[in-house]
């Protein structure tokens, strides 16, 4: 019998079966089981992932094909980890303020978005505290401004306040989302304000480093209430460092969208560096402000970090 995984973590997984028209959830594990298409992955399915599994024995079988999947890098585990599968959309959420707003974490995100052919999107929370911080550190709202013009979609909102929710939620309707970001930035808090009756457990940030403390150590997939089906979202385990894979340092030109445009238009072609020759045009496309200095400076530690590693290549399948 077919289903959907709505709940992943390393080893252990709820499958919603569809039966006679009416769910049903069961806690599946994969033992003994080797699925051919995730070896050498940290975990093995993700939530969105279809599966076929035996019933009697709460035995997931084999897993479908994936439309796509949104991994990262694991650093621990030295091997990638699947974070979603068969996703519409990632959406990638920050805060203004508590913990503070990192803009190369978004960057990292919306690269690996991009690599895995998933549109995306930046929710910036926590906006009821925007007058304050904003004055004290306007670099923020430019470089939301920066993401906007170009062509990612931003998102100001409070989940606090309720403030920009109705066009989160007009944006996200018919979507398969899934969300990611670093932990206390409001993840529980977002997913409680769109499943009411949710109550999870949201964190008090830890005031002493200024960065949220654990509280979801596995991914679920939730059914948005009130909102055309199919309407879903994946929580994510919070994540304080991103590492993108799958991607070699070279290519990383290509999937961020303001460099794309010029790859291969340098006086040395593709084979330009980008940091000290002549007719770069990446460099000047700096120097007049088409690409943001801080995304200039994204894209090179991206690709000098991906040059040192053995998983930068290509996923195969
Ligand atoms: P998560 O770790 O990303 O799941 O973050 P939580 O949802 O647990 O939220 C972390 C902290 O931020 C909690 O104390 C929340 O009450 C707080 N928080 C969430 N959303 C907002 C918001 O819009 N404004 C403010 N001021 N605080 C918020
Ligand atoms: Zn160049």
């Amino acid at each position: 019998m077919k289903g959907l995984v709505i709940r992943s973590s390393k080893n252990n997984f709820t499958v919603r079966l569809i039966d006679n028209g009416l769910p049903r959830e069961l806690e599946c594990s994969l033992k003994g089981k080797i699925l051919k298409d995730v070896v050498g992955f940290y975990n093995p399915l993700a939530c969105g992932d279809i599966v076929e599994v035996d019933e009697e024995k709460a035995l997931i079988l084999s897993l479908e094909h994936r439309r796509n999947r949104f991994v990262r890098y694991n650093q621990k585990g030295q091997m990638p980890q699947l974070l979603a599968a068969n996703v519409d959309l990632v959406l990638c959420l920050c805060s203004i303020d508590s913990p503070p707003f990192r803009p190369r974490f978004l960057d990292r995100l919306l690269l690996q978005a991009d690599v895995s052919e998933i549109p995306s999107a930046i929710i910036c929370n926590k906006y009821d505290l925007a007058e304050k911080k904003l004055l004290a550190d306007p670099d923020i709202e430019e470089r939301l401004s920066d993401y906007q013009r170009i062509g990612i979609p931003v998102f100001r909102i409070s989940v606090k306040t309720g403030m920009g929710m109705k066009e989160l939620r007009d944006f996200t309707e018919g979507k398969f989302s899934v969300l990611t970001g670093h932990s206390g930035v409001g993840k529980s808090s977002l997913i409680n304000a769109l499943v009411p009756d949710l109550e999870i457990k949201t964190a008090k940030v830890n005031e002493k480093y200024n960065r949220g403390n654990h509280t979801t150590t596995q991914s679920i997939l939730y059914d948005i209430p009130g909102m055309r089906e199919g309407t879903r979202i994946i929580d994510t385990p919070g994540i304080r460092r991103f590492v993108p894979m799958g991607i070699l340092p070279e290519e990383v030109i290509f999937h961020m969208k303001e460099f794309a445009a010029l790859a291969g238009q340098c006086s040395y072609g593709l084979s330009c560096s980008h940091i000290t020759e002549r007719g770069c045009k990446i460099m000047e496309a700096v120097d007049a402000g088409a690409i943001h200095e801080d995304r200039y400076e994204s894209y090179l530690r991206i690709r000098e970090e991906l040059s040192g590693r053995e998983y930068a290549g290509k996923i195969t399948d």
